[in-house]
């Protein structure tokens, strides 16, 4: 490289190339056109040098199909058997003690080391790293029994506690296998982490799965793209290397899988062979073939090899040399650059001192002299008021602005997981409501669903770091404190002289209540509270949604949402038969092997509320027996998928009541007293009544009651000798109280009201509910009686109608641009004010 002018000096001191130089960038990358190039770690950009080498080999001389005699297919063979020889030479390996074996890609090198081992006698067990790569994650479904380590369980496993035993929380109960496969990543290509290379040998030094025989494998990838790799002890390196060569110099299309010829008997019961693999094969009367025998090489390469890329792979380690050094040069600069690339994100602060960047990766100075860490740097962005930035926009304005990065999962799901802090289900959970890799709806229940990800090579430049730290800071940075001006301001909790009592959802409809735990955030959406009617059980052979109208022991039903273990647990609260369990558990998520399928024939359409809604049934003749065993009739629980159109919407459009759209009635016909008062006002139109989506709720979103108009009407009932009703009859989601004084309250006022504040977050009421006989239920033991519906009949009577609680909705944050207002939630306790600021 002729205009080489090196200007900086890494921490090691080198001079190393500075690839900022005027004219090298231009020369060697013009396909770039001036863009900043940041997905190393998906792939990296092939020189122009390379290309020309290549081209001009390929144009000097004819590469034919190894193995035969022509002098086209012998070059093509001596020059394989050099280039096999160079690819050991560049991982400090010794022919004699490993093999490589060309593979498409590093996946395809897992996918060839599965493929055996499944083979084996007894197939074979399988640990892997949390941070593994989706590719590695894939071998677990040819294993008869998994498990994904995080660091500690890897170091009790060295420590000689091995955590595959089939009792031990492994995924499947069958008997365990007598060879272990373990598999791990050297780098993250999520965050840049790097995990010990040791791990292998003190594997094998401490036996430590007692008499089972364990091989390792090294998923180096991410980390050969800018570090050395060195094999030169057989002694403690992985049985099995793979790879991706265009990680590492953009072209050819290859990768390897290199394997310690210690650990070739893990390839002896290979089944398929391919062209080129055996030495005889006998068809016809008798079946019989004689794998190649020298190198397992040969055995495993099935077909004819892809024989311009491994020449071109020659020419790529010769350019990369040329232009970069050794990758102990390329591993300094990088480490150089990601250090400028993380201090530049970490120190952006807006305009309030809060973070641009939250950072998932290291701080790589904090990792010196331990194992580094890539040049890989992973965040997202946050606002002056702490809202994520959507994923796409970011990546949108970065492609405007010509830099290439990478934003998403990245194909690392126990990576993001843990860096996000997603549960299971909540992973599930997002597949389930319409996520996908690469959607434009990114920032799910108010967490970023992926990251950003940019990552530096041997050929990034000071001024490639800089430039993005730059952009981040003009289009991401607020200058001045985000306000939202009409945003009145929040009174803190408690203040004013409602608050709300207690909080409920009524996971499976027309069941049991779940009261949310006092100190609990709850997610509100704009169709209703978090899972509240989810589910709903559905009859086996109508397919109607069962109602406690009907079906009064539904009220025993109880179900309880635990979050830690995933799970919606169910009990029942009267008789159980004998030969039914005492609890079941359905998962949050909603894994379709649950469900049974959903086909035209076998779909069930179910009516909720007059409304055709088209539900997916449980599978599980466990969950199904429970419901129909106990309420004795038969039935299947069903849930409702989210998102979609038509008859699969779990929402579906509101059914107001005829008076809620329809204009005040004469103020004549409201006199009565203690009779309903004014009616309550419409929603704005019909066409936002017509979008507003609501869950099985029937007829709104949300339901609150008030303790004052219960106190009232109580009084009238015990007025009569009858007995005070509980608020649980009424099944609202929201029980509305006053601090002080409850007498002082007015009653039925919430029917006037148009707006309420719920701590941060602004609802609109939706009108007065319609009652029915249900309300006679008692929902603690399922008995009816005639009371509250009789007196309620005399004194909330309007139009023959009887009316109870209210509906509402959620409208927006109180404060927009927060990340409250990206995850709208209340609590018990929080504050309600009606009709703040008319
Ligand atoms: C890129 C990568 C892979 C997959 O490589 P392919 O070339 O797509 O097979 C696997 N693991 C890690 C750590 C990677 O970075």
């Amino acid at each position: 490289m002729a205009t080489t002018t090196t200007t900086v000096t890494t921490p090691r001191g080198d001079a190393v190339y500075n690839a900022a130089v005027e004219g090298f960038r231009d020369d060697e990358y013009p396909m770039l056109h001036g863009s900043v190039y940041l997905d190393h770690a998906g792939t990296t950009p092939y020189p122009k040098s390379l290309m020309d080498r290549f081209a001009r080999d390929m144009i000097s001389n004819l590469f034919g199909n190894p193995h035969s005699a022509s002098a086209s297919s012998q070059l093509s063979t001596s020059r394989i058997e050099d280039i096999r020889l160079h690819v050991l030479q560049f991982f400090n390996a010794d022919p004699a003690d490993f093999d490589v074996v060309f593979v498409a890609n590093a996946t395809a090198g897992i996918k060839l080391v599965a493929d055996a081992m499944r083979c084996l006698p007894g197939g074979f067990d399988y640990a892997y790293h949390q941070m593994s790569h989706t590719s590695l994650v894939g071998v677990r479904e040819e294993a008869r029994n998994s498990i994904c380590l995080d660091d500690c369980h890897v170091e009790d496993w060295l420590a000689g506690d091995c955590p595959l035993r089939a009792d031990s929380g492994s995924s499947s109960s069958s008997s365990s296998s007598s060879t272990v496969l373990f598999a791990y990543p050297a780098q993250s290509n999520l965050d840049g982490r790097r995990l010990p290379l040791n791990w292998a040998g003190k594997l094998r030094r401490n036996g430590a799965s007692g008499a089972r025989q364990i091989y390792t494998l090294l998923d180096a990838a991410a980390l050969v793209s800018s570090s050395p790799l060195d094999l030169s002890c057989a002694d403690t390196a992985p049985d099995f290397t793979v790879l991706s060569f265009y990680k590492i110099f953009g072209f050819p299309d290859l990768g390897a899988l290199i394997v310690r010829r210690e650990a070739e008997r893990a390839f002896k019961s290979r089944r398929y062979f391919g062209g080129g693999t055996v030495d005889m094969v006998v068809c016809l009367k008798e079946q019989w073939h004689a794998p190649k025998s020298q190198f397992l090489h040969e055995r495993l390469e099935d077909g004819t090899l892809p024989v311009h890329s491994i020449i071109a792979l020659d020419a790529a380690m010769d350019v990369h040399r040329q232009l970069f050094g050794s990758m102990l040069d390329v591993a300094a600069h990088t480490s150089f650059l990601s250090q400028r690339l993380y201090d530049g994100l970490r120190s952006l602060r807006h305009a309030n001192g809060e973070s641009v960047c939250v950072l998932y990766s290291s701080d790589p100075k904090r990792q010196a002299g331990r194992l580094g860490s890539g040049p890989v740097i992973a965040f997202n962005l946050q606002n002056s008021l702490g809202a994520w930035v959507s994923l796409a926009e970011v990546e949108k304005l970065a492609t405007l602005k010509q830099f290439h990065i990478r934003t998403g999962g990245v194909c690392n799901p126990g990576g993001i997981a843990s860096a996000l802090g997603l549960g299971p289900w909540e992973m599930k959970q997002n597949f389930t409501s319409g996520f996908r890799c690469g959607t434009d709806n990114d920032i799910m229940a108010g967490k970023p669903t992926g990251v950003v990800r940019a990552s530096l090579g041997a050929m990034s430049t000071i001024s490639d770091v800089d430039s993005f730290v730059d952009f981040v800071d003009e289009f991401y940075r607020d200058d001045f404190s985000l306000i939202n001006p009409q945003a009145p301001i929040v009174q803190p909790r408690g203040s004013s002289q409602l608050y709300i009592q207690a909080i409920s959802v009524y996971p499976i409809k027309s069941c049991g209540g779940f009261e949310v735990p006092k100190a609990v955030d709850w997610e509100v959406r704009l169709e209703g509270l978090a899972w509240d009617r989810e589910w709903c059980l559905v009859h086996r052979g109508s397919g109607q949604a069962l109602s406690q109208k009907r079906h009064p022991k539904m009220a025993l039903i109880r179900p309880e949402l635990d979050f830690d273990r995933g799970e919606l647990r169910v009990t029942y609260a009267g008789h159980i038969p004998s030969h039914l369990p005492k609890e079941i558990a359905v998962p949050l998520s909603k894994n379709p092997a649950v469900f049974q399928p959903l086909t035209p024939s076998r779909s069930v359409a179910s009516r909720v509320c007059g409304e055709e809604i088209l539900a997916q049934t449980y599978a599980s003749p466990e969950i199904n027996d429970f419901f129909s065993g106990v309420i004795g009739v038969p039935c299947m629980l069903a849930r409702f998928p989210p998102g979609g159109q038509g008859k699969s919407m779990r929402h579906s459009k509101a059914h107001l009541q005829k008076h809620q759209t329809a204009q005040p009635p004469p103020t004549s016909r409201i006199a009565l007293p203690g009779s309903f008062p004014v009616p309550p006002s419409p929603p704005d139109s019909d066409s936002e009544a017509a979008g507003r989506r609501i869950l099985l709720a029937n007829e709104s979103p949300i339901l609150a009651i008030s303790m004052a108009s219960l106190e009232a009407l109580n009084k009238e009932i015990t007025q009569k000798g009858g007995r005070g009703v509980s608020p649980a009859v009424f099944r609202a989601n929201l029980v509305i109280a006053p601090l002080h004084e409850i007498s002082k309250h007015t009653p039925y006022v919430e029917d006037t009201w148009s707006t309420l504040r719920i701590g941060h977050h602004d609802f609109k009421m939706l009108g007065a509910c319609r009652r029915c006989h249900m309300v006679c239920i008692n929902q603690e033991t399922a008995e009816k009686s005639e009371e509250p519906f009789v007196t309620l009949s005399k004194t909330r009577r309007f139009d023959g109608k009887v009316f109870f609680g209210n509906h509402m909705c959620y409208t927006s944050a109180a404060e927009a641009l927060t990340r409250k207002a990206q995850y709208p939630t209340i609590r018990v306790g929080d504050a309600v004010q009606p009709d703040l600021g008319g």
